[in-house]
């Protein structure tokens, strides 16, 4: 008898092993027989001392397979982040009007909607009816439905269509204030506008979910505490919003110590909304060509050719594009690389561990190092693989299951 048992009314207490064996023996034995059991006490009374009752079987999550033979592919990305927040507003050239909206930086695909709305609306305020979008981004796309939306004429033009651009490699979480500004470089009512764009977004990417193809989605995601890496502060006052917009989604909670699906791990568990990024750009993508958008291939070396086109009112979403074109010095890319699994639907969830989050889309279960904190490939414009951080980051993906 293994010593590490203590002794229970003169008998070795059992492993939880024994237990169930016996539990199920109990089952085996037929209803009748454990109903009978059940219902005479005192019968049990004389025999061997009850055992305690097993602990409830956590539910273990299909484990992803995280490996390279599962690796799909392996993208990278800039975000196009700007210290004062993504430039939404009008400046004037000549006889042009051009509507800025770019600079979203690590929350593009959560905030689209909203400032899509907005600078809709500023460009229909200067009374015309057709518009030039520059750039097929998530920002682009959403630009120019809004503003087909209110009856306009819209052509896009754009380098890269949606599938080719950064936007597409983007994680596809809810995440509206990620690297959105810093503290101390917003301009005075920052919050009152993100806030604004983050409500009118989250109410039109709700009525996407349930769609038959999944553009958008909830699905239960998990914070699991250990691992090797300390997270550290950031060295820049990165912008934390959104504490009082909580109520958007459904509550997380801590989870329960005896169902956790990551023994001794999950601390926390909740609903997160997540873009199937694939097949949303497309349906974006197509409902723009169904409401009689035009999509033209075009790359622009000088600001003059974008000011030379047909259009009065030009819509500027080129992302990080924007900095050649328009001058604005300020935009920073911060990199992000992002390690794309096989798709794996058995395995439909995702988790934050030791600095890798995984998220289990449609098109493929997005793993991605962030690095110790928001700091992680800031001013990192390098578009190139690095695969040691995949070789990380799938290594992290098994441990957190052992
Ligand atoms: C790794 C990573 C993960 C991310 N995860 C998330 C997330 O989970 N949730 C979230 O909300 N956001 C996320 N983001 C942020 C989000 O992806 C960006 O904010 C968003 O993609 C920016 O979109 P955009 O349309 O402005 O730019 P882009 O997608 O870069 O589109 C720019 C468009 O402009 C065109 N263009 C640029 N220059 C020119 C030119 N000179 N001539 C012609 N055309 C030009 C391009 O061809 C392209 O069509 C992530 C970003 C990264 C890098």
């Amino acid at each position: 008898m293994n010593s590490r048992f203590p002794f229970h009314g003169g008998k070795a207490m059992r492993t939880d092993r024994e237990g169930m064996q016996s539990n199920r023996r109990v089952f085996l034995a037929g209803g009748a027989a454990a109903l009978a059991a059940s219902c005479a006490p005192t019968m049990r009374a004389t025999g061997p001392a009850p055992s305690p009752p097993p602990p409830p079987q956590a539910p273990r999550r299909e484990p992803f397979r995280a490996d390279r033979e599962h690796l799909m592919k392996v993208t990278v990305c800039t975000r196009p982040f700007r210290p004062a927040g993504p430039r939404l507003e009008i400046e004037r050239f000549g006889e042009k009007t051009v509507v800025h909206n770019y600079g979203h930086g690590g929350s593009g695909w959560s905030l689209s909607w909203g400032c899509a709305a907005q600078a809709a609306a500023l460009a229909r305020s200067q009374g015309h009816s057709e518009f030039a979008v520059l750039g097929a981004g998530v920002i682009g796309l959403t630009t120019a439905l809004r503003l087909l939306e209110s009856g306009a004429r819209v052509t896009i033009y754009a380098e890269d269509f949606p599938a080719e651009t950064r936007s597409a490699r983007a994680t596809g979480v809810w995440s509206p204030s990620s690297r959105i500004g810093l503290a101390s470089e917003v301009p005075p009512g920052f919050a009152q506008r993100w806030e604004e764009w983050t409500r009118y977004s989250h109410a039109r990417h709700l009525q996407m979910v349930g769609l038959d193809d999944a553009p958008i989605e909830y699905q239960t995601q998990y914070y699991l505490r250990g691992g090797v890496m300390e997270r550290t502060p950031a060295s820049r006052d990165f912008l934390e919003l959104g504490r009082g917009l909580r109520n958007l989604n459904p509550p997380w909670t801590d989870t329960d110590p005896e169902r956790d699906p990551f023994p001794g791990k999950a601390r926390r568990k909740g609903q997160s909304m997540i873009f199937n990024v694939t097949g949303y750009f497309d349906r974006l993508a197509r409902q723009f060509e169904r409401r009689g958008g035009r999509m033209v291939r075009r790359a622009f070396a000088e600001r003059s050719e974008a000011l030379a086109l047909p259009e009065p009112v030009i819509l500027n979403c080129m992302g990080y594009g924007a900095k050649s074109l328009w001058g604005d010095e300020t935009l920073v890319p911060v990199r992000g690389q992002i390690n794309w699994l096989v798709p794996q639907p058995r395995a439909r969830y995702g988790f934050f561990y030791d600095g890798v989050s995984a998220i289990s889309r449609r098109d493929g279960v997005i793993i991605q190092y962030t690095g110790p904190n928001d700091d992680f490939g800031y001013a990192n414009a390098s578009e190139s693989v690095d695969a040691a951080e995949t070789d990380r980051a799938l290594a992290t993906v098994r441990r957190a299951y052992e």
